[in-house]
């Protein structure tokens, strides 16, 4: 099969980077990025890195994305994020968890977007589920099918020490190729 996949921030340390936590958005994904695609490649599948390391703002980032993507003709688009916005930074004992985004309830992605909240919620993480989100720059632009991951939560102690690149890039790769 053939993939494309990407950081959905500019690296660390630039402008529009992402969410920072108790981690950095910015730099997990990338890890997760490169990791799938290690896995996804040794498997014998063609993958492309479509990541944005220079965008000038926002925007130009998702531009840009959308612009490498929209290059390949793939059986699916992988766009890596993480999410914040849970504040619990002490930890509660709950994860707060894994969701994936997709373009509309018919989104031939959509077998691939259960799949993911599947197998992320097996490392322990809870299932936030599939959201429907047709506003989402990238979703709205790409030509191929796709699926936003927000794997977990920066911002969560609970999601940040479960954490594991590796594990997580584990079961992105298993999800997609079921
Ligand atoms: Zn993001």
């Amino acid at each position: 099969m053939k993939f494309n996949i990407h950081a959905g921030h500019n690296p660390d340390g630039k402008v529009a980077c992402g969410a920072v936590g108790l981690m950095k958005e910015s730099t997990e994904a990338r890890k997760v990025v490169d990791k799938v695609i290690t896995l996804l490649e040794q498997k014998g599948h063609t993958v492309y890195n479509c990541t944005c390391n220079n965008g000038i703002n926002q925007q130009d980032v998702l531009k840009k994305i959308v612009t490498k993507c929209n290059m390949h003709k793939v059986d699916l688009d992988l766009s890596i994020h993480f999410n914040s916005g849970r504040n619990d930074y002490e930890g509660d004992g709950n994860t707060t968890g894994v969701e994936v985004c997709i373009h509309s309830r018919t989104s031939k992605s959509k077998p691939y977007a259960k799949k993911v909240c599947e197998n992320i919620s097996k490392l322990g993480y809870k299932n936030r589920g599939i959201k429907i989100r047709p506003e989402l720059y990238v979703l709205k632009h790409t030509s191929n099918p796709a699926i936003l991951i927000e794997c977990c939560f920066v911002d969560d102690r609970d999601d940040v020490d479960l954490y594991d690149s590796k594990k997580m890039a584990q079961k992105i790769v298993d999800s997609i190729l079921y």
